[in-house]
C-alpha cells in the first residue's frame, strides 16, 4: 500500500511537527479520558474460550473490578505503564448463555465506572459462513469515491477534515448509503463480491478519504455512516448475492487514534528519537541474508508520519487486533477480509491471527496484500507455503503481484520467447511454488497502481483480451471500479487520479454512468463485454473449479483449456495483428471428441470439424460440447 506522493509527504511532515510529543499529549488528555471498553460486546458460544477487554478510563488501573455472570470468570487484571488502562482476561464457558452483566470498577468502596457488557447471541450459521473463493469475482471500490448517497453526512461534527470535491486528495462525500443504492448495478454487472476500502473512522486533518489511517477500530467513520448502516449494507448485499470483504490494517493506525493520544505503554507502537520511515523493502522478510537493520526498518519504521506503527510483538496489541477482526466478522456478517501490507506487521502475529480466525470460521477467507513482484516471495505468504523457512501465515489467499506485472505488459508487447503473452505463461509455469494458486487474488489494477487502460495505452482490444484472460485463468479475479467505464489515469499523477469519483454517484453529476444511457458507446461496449464474461463465469465449473491446461504461446496465439469432469472451456487469445487458423491436431489431447463450441463472447456456435479461426487481437472463450 503506497499512500502518499512526495508533495503529500511534505504536508504531513508539517502536521507532525505541529503535534506535541507523546508524553505532553498524554498528560493533557489523561485529565479527562472517555471511558471505553473494547471489544464493546462479544458473543456467547465462540470456540476460543478467552476474551481480553481493554478498559480505558481515568486511573482505571487503581480500581477493583467486580462482575458476576454464570459462565464468565475474571481470570486476570493486567495493569500497564499508563494507569488509564486496564486489561481484563475473562474466561467464557462453552455453554455460557447470551445476556448482559455489569462490570463495576470500584475505588475506596465507591463504584467509579460501570459498563454493561453484552454477550450476544450468534446468528445461525455464523461459524459455517462461506468465504469468497475462485467461484467469485470481486469488485473493489473506494467508498469516498463511489457514490454519495447521503450528502447530509459529508461533514460531521468533530470530524477534522471537511468535504472538498475539488481536492483530488480530499474527501468527496461518498458513503455507505451510496454503495447500498448501487448494489444492483454491481450485481447486474456480474460481480459476486465487493471489497470496500477501509470504512472505519479516520479523523485526520488531511488525506482521510482513503481510510488507511484508522482512529477508531470499532467505529465506521460517521462520514460513511454508522456501524448499523454497515450491517445493513452487508445484509442487503447478501440478499443480492454479493459477499462483502472488509479491508483491515494491522501494521499501523492513524496518528489521531485515541490510544495514540494516551499510549497504554511505550511498546504499544514503535517509537524512535526522530521520525523513521519504513524502507518499504518487503523482500527483507524472506531474504535469507537480510540484515537486522533492513528487516527492522521494514517492520518498525512508520508507513508515514500520520501512521504510527503498531508493535505486534506486544501480546496485548496482538490480542486487540485479533479480537477486533473477529468482532467485525461476527458483528457485520463478513465473507472475507483483505489484509493491508501483509509483510509489514510481524509475521508471527499474522500466523496467530490466521489460526484464530479459521478456528472460529473454517470456511472463511482472507487475502493478504503481499506486494512483491516475484513468484517465490509472493508464494511465501500463503497458507501452508512450500517455499521459504517453514513459516505458515495461515492466510489462504495472496495478492498475485507477479501475475499483475505480467498482465500489465502481455497484451501490448509483440509476442516473443519471453515477451507478450509468454509473460503469462512463465508466471503460471512457476505455480509449483504456490501451496494453492487457485486461491490467488488476480487483478489488472487496484487503488494503488496505474489504471490498466492506461497501461495498455487506451487500447480496447488489449483490455478485452486482458479481461478474458483474467476471468478464465486460475485464481480469484478482482476488478477495480471504473474499469467498466474505461477510466484511464496513471498513478504518477497522484492517487486522487486513480481514485476518481464514479460519474453519477453524486447528486447533480452531469452524467450518470450507473445507467446505460449515461455511458458512452465505448463504455457500454466494455461494460457488456465484461457482463457477458462475468455472467458466464458464475456458472462455469471448468473456469471456477477446473484444472488448467496450457500450451506455450507461439505465433501470437495463446491457447489454454479449463477442464472439470466432462466439461471443457477453451480460451484462444490472439495478440497478433493477423487472423490465425488454429492447428487443431496440436490441441487434440484437450479437444478429445468435442464437436462444437459456443463462443461466450460472440455468442456464435462453431463447428470444430471445420477448424477454428481467431480474429486479430481478440479473445475467444469457447464452451465445448459434443
Ligand atoms: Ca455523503
Amino acid at each position: 500500500m503506497k499512500y502518499l506522493s512526495k508533495s503529500l509527504l511534505l504536508i504531513n511532515l508539517i502536521l507532525l511537527f505541529s503535534l506535541p510529543a507523546f508524553s505532553q499529549k498524554a498528560e493533557k488528555i489523561s485529565q479527562n479520558p472517555t471511558f471505553r471498553v473494547e471489544p464493546p460486546s462479544w458473543w456467547a458460544g465462540m470456540k476460543h474460550p478467552e476474551l481480553q477487554l481493554l478498559v480505558y478510563g481515568k486511573d482505571i488501573a487503581l480500581t477493583d473490578v467486580a462482575l458476576e455472570y454464570p459462565g464468565v470468570v475474571l481470570r486476570k487484571k493486567i495493569a500497564v505503564e499508563n494507569p488509564n488502562y486496564l486489561f481484563l482476561d475473562l474466561e467464557l464457558a462453552p455453554d455460557v448463555k447470551p445476556g448482559s452483566f455489569e462490570i463495576a470498577f470500584i475505588r475506596e468502596r465507591e463504584t467509579v465506572f460501570t459498563y454493561n457488557y453484552y454477550l450476544r447471541e450468534r446468528e445461525p450459521g455464523s461459524a459455517t459462513r462461506k468465504g469468497f473463493d475462485s467461484g467469485d469475482v470481486i469488485y473493489l471500490l473506494m467508498p469516498d469515491r463511489f457514490a454519495n448517497g447521503d450528502p447530509a453526512n459529508d461533514n460531521m461534527p468533530g470530524m477534522l477534515e471537511k468535504a472538498d470535491r475539488n481536492n483530488p486528495g480530499g474527501r468527496h462525500g461518498g458513503d455507505i448509503a451510496g454503495i447500498r443504492k448501487n448494489l444492483d448495478y454491481i450485481s447486474d454487472l456480474g460481480m459476486t463480491a465487493v471489497w470496500i476500502n477501509p470504512l472505519l473512522e479516520n479523523n485526520n486533518a488531511a488525506w482521510s478519504y482513503h481510510g488507511y489511517a484508522i482512529t477508531d477500530f470499532y467505529k465506521v467513520d460517521p462520514r460513511f455512516g454508522t456501524n448499523d448502516d454497515y450491517v445493513a449494507l452487508v445484509k442487503e448485499a447478501h440478499e443480492k448475492g454479493l459477499k462483502i470483504i472488509m479491508d483491515m490494517i494491522f501494521n499501523h493506525c492513524g496518528i489521531n487514534h485515541w490510544f495514540i493520544n494516551d499510549l497504554p505503554m511505550s511498546n504499544w507502537i514503535h517509537q524512535f528519537p526522530e521520525f523513521t520511515k519504513s524502507n518499504f523493502r518487503a523482500e527483507a522478510i524472506t531474504d535469507p541474508y537480510a540484515s537486522e537493520y533492513d528487516r527492522n526498518k521494514l517492520l518498525q519504521g512508520w508507513f508515514d508520519t500520520n501512521m504510527p506503527d503498531l508493535d505486534q510483538r506486544n501480546p496485548l496489541v496482538t490480542e486487540y487486533l485479533i479480537q477486533n477482526s473477529i468482532w467485525w466478522i461476527e458483528f457485520a456478517g463478513l465473507s472475507g477480509i483483505r489484509l493491508d501490507t501483509q509483510p509489514y506487521p510481524y509475521k508471527e502475529m499474522i500466523a496467530e491471527w490466521g489460526k484464530r480466525v479459521f478456528n472460529e470460521y473454517p470456511d472463511f477467507n482472507i487475502v493478504g496484500e503481499a506486494w512483491l513482484n516475484r513468484e517465490g516471495m509472493n508464494a511465501y505468504y500463503q497458507k501452508d507455503a512450500i517455499v521459504g523457512d517453514g513459516y505458515n501465515s495461515y492466510l489462504p489467499s495472496i495478492t498475485d503481484f507477479s501475475m499483475h506485472g505480467a498482465m500489465a505488459r502481455a497484451f501490448t508487447e509483440n509476442d516473443g520467447w519471453s515477451e507478450g503473452m509468454a509473460r503469462l505463461y512463465y508466471v503460471l509455469a512457476q505455480d509449483f511454488l504456490w501451496a494453492d494458486p487457485s486461491k490467488n487474488l488476480i487483478f489488472l489494477d487496484n487503488h494503488d497502481v496505474n489504471r490498466y487502460f492506461n497501461n495498455v495505452g487506451n487500447d480496447i482490444d488489449a483490455l478485452k483480451m486482458a479481461l478474458s484472460f483474467l476471468l478464465t485463468t486460475r485464481g480469484i479475479p478482482q476488478i477495480y471500479y471504473g474499469t467498466e467505464l474505461l477510466m484511464d489515469e496513471p498513478e504518477h499523477k497522484g492517487h486522487g487520479e486513480i481514485r476518481k469519483d464514479f460519474p453519477g454517484g453524486w447528486p447533480g453529476d452531469a452524467v450518470n454512468a450507473f445507467a446505460r444511457e449515461g455511458r458512452t458507446n465505448d463504455q457500454n461496449e466494455i461494460f457488456s463485454y465484461m457482463q457477458r464474461l462475468l455472467k458466464f463465469r458464475q456458472h462455469s465449473l471448468p473456469v471456477t473449479r477446473g484444472k488448467l491446461l496450457q500450451f506455450i504461446p507461439s505465433d501470437g496465439l495463446y491457447v489454454y483449456f479449463r477442464q472439470h469432469e466432462d466439461q471443457t472451456v477453451m480460451v484462444v487469445l490472439n495478440n497478433s495483428k493477423s487472423a490465425k487458423k488454429l492447428n487443431m491436431t496440436k490441441y487434440a489431447e484437450a479437444l478429445k471428441d468435442y464437436t462444437t463450441a459456443n463462443d461466450v463472447i460472440s455468442l456464435q456456435k462453431l463447428s470444430l470439424s471445420k477448424g477454428l479461426e481467431s480474429k486479430p487481437r481478440s479473445a475467444m472463450v469457447l464452451e465445448l460440447s459434443r
